[in-house]
């Protein structure tokens, strides 16, 4: 009797990277070259030149992506984002998942399998390392990588991972900040120095050891593809119906074009075979179909026995391109695209806000005027120093020494006004005033403040020297 500790051995495999036993099934793709092949390499090599060049490019003196978290802003191709634009984030987000269920119904996982940083670095960047590295070794299950070979595959491994997070640490702190860095001790920078050496143990992990899995068990976009993907979306997908009956001995038997030669499963970087139908595990990364177009050539037979294609093409011969999914993503990033462009447009150079002194909300002088002490802080929101000019626009007096207030870029700063208003002007303790705050360029706004003051504005009312606290709202 089996011990209630052994695993028992299921009659097939449960998942393409794991063993019947429950073990780890280690896959070594091999490399199909092919027409998708040259492209997706064309397009991967480019992403990581983008990748590696944004942090030190320049827009308006700016990174084009920089994520500032100590000072909470983000710069996005010239447009900076601080944390009191909570509309605009959220209509920046909410056109990023738009565009990508609109991109999944149209094109299916083209996202994973030609623009994912898992799959381009894994199949361009690491695996090609690991296939110089083993040699013909590599696709043998025997046969392990020589132990020297191995360390220096790792080391090299190890080097890419080093640089490349420091390259994504530059996308917080700006290339300059890093290379100056880097040229001082760790130990005058302990958080960059551990954020780096988290980073790059996680991507060791993850190219060494998780792998595939990343995409099979992890990815969560992975696991929304039954939602997202409709019976028209463009997948990568086997044609049965020209394709079986497989089978090797094709003088002896009415077989399809599938020579079953086994070539679509050994590349698959997932380990899948394609010619189960859709599965969650596919990628799309087409490597399937340069390999069978392979085959196919050597047969003289007419390439695309796996393709892209839909579900319903391949089942009725017919792509229906308009369905409502594609018509209704759309609208709603139109819509949300002009709203994020209407709210961005009114944003404005500069963040204003005001504040009034709680404690002490008002002073009725012995003349029977009554003064606010009003804060007023102003935020530059360009990327050049600015000099701010505050006035009242009604008969008001008003006296500063903070102004004008002169702010660098993205710089805050606060003013502190005595505004003094007569008596009369108030009605049940309050009066409204104009507040018109300008910049040496073309900011020029006017806000409508409201002063606090006594509750009986007539000149019959008392008019002892009064500071009622903690009326001010
Ligand atoms: S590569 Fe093509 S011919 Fe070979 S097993 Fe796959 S589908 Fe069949
Ligand atoms: S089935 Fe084909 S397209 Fe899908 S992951 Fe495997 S090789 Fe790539």
């Amino acid at each position: 009797m089996s011990s209630v500790y052994d695993i028992p051995e299921v009659e097939e495999r449960v998942l393409s990277t794991l063993n019947k036993d429950g073990s780890r099934r280690w896959l070594r793709p091999r490399l199909s070259p092919g027409k998708f092949l040259i492209w997706r390499r064309i397009i991967g090599y480019l992403l990581i030149i983008v990748f590696v060049a944004l942090p030190y490019l320049k827009i308006n003196g700016k990174p084009p992506i920089l994520l500032d978290i100590p000072n909470r802003e983000f710069t996005f191709f010239g447009a900076t984002f601080l944390p009191t634009d909570t509309l605009l984030l959220a209509l920046l987000i909410l056109s990023i998942f738009i565009s990508i269920f609109l991109i999944t119904a149209l094109l299916g996982r083209v996202w994973c399998g030609w623009g994912c940083p898992q799959t381009v670095y894994m199949e361009l960047v690491y695996r090609p390392i690991e296939r110089l590295f083993a040699g013909r070794s590599y696709h043998s299950a025997k046969t392990s990588i020589p132990p020297l070979r191995q360390a220096a595959k790792y080391l090299v491994f190890f080097i890419i991972s080093v640089f490349l997070a420091h390259t994504f640490l530059a996308y917080f702190v700006g290339a300059e900040t890093l290379l100056g860095w880097m040229q001082r001790s760790p130990i005058e920078y302990p958080t960059a120095f551990i954020v780096v050496a988290i980073t790059t143990i996680l991507m060791m992990l993850d190219f060494c050891l998780f792998r595939e899995q990343v995409c099979t068990l992890m990815c969560p976009y992975g696991r929304f593809q039954s939602v997202l993907l409709d019976r028209q979306s463009l997948i990568i997908s086997y044609d049965s119906k020209r394709g079986e009956p497989r089978g090797k001995k094709r003088k002896e038997e009415n077989l399809g074009d599938c020579v079953d030669c086994s070539l679509c499963v050994l590349t698959c970087p997932t380990g899948i075979d394609i010619r189960n139908g859709l599965q969650m595990e596919c990628v799309g990364c087409a490597q399937c179909i340069d390999a069978c177009n392979s085959i196919m050539r050597k047969l003289s037979k007419p390439l695309g026995l796996i393709r892209y294609s839909s579900q319903e093409a391949m089942e009725s011969g017919k792509r229906r391109f308009l369905r409502p999914r594609v018509v209704i993503y759309p609208v709603i990033l139109c819509v949300v695209l002009v709203l994020f462009g209407v709210v961005l447009v009114n944003t404005g150079t500069a963040d204003v806000s005001f504040l009034r002194n709680r404690a002490n909300p008002y002073t009725l002088s012995d003349d029977g005027n009554v003064t606010n002490l009003v804060l007023i802080s102003v935020r530059n929101r360009t990327t050049e120093s600015r000099s701010y000019d505050i006035s009242v626009v009604e008969d008001a007096k008003v006296s500063s020494v903070d102004l004008p207030l002169i702010l660098e870029s993205n710089q805050s700063g606060s003013a502190t006004l005595h505004v003094t208003i007569p008596r009369h002007r108030f009605s049940s303790g309050r009066a409204e005033i104009n507040v018109r705050i300008t910049d040496d360029d073309t900011f020029d706004k006017t806000y409508t403040h409201r002063m606090i003051g006594p509750l009986f504005g007539g000149a019959d009312s008392p008019s002892s020297e009064e500071s009622p606290g903690g009326s001010g709202s």
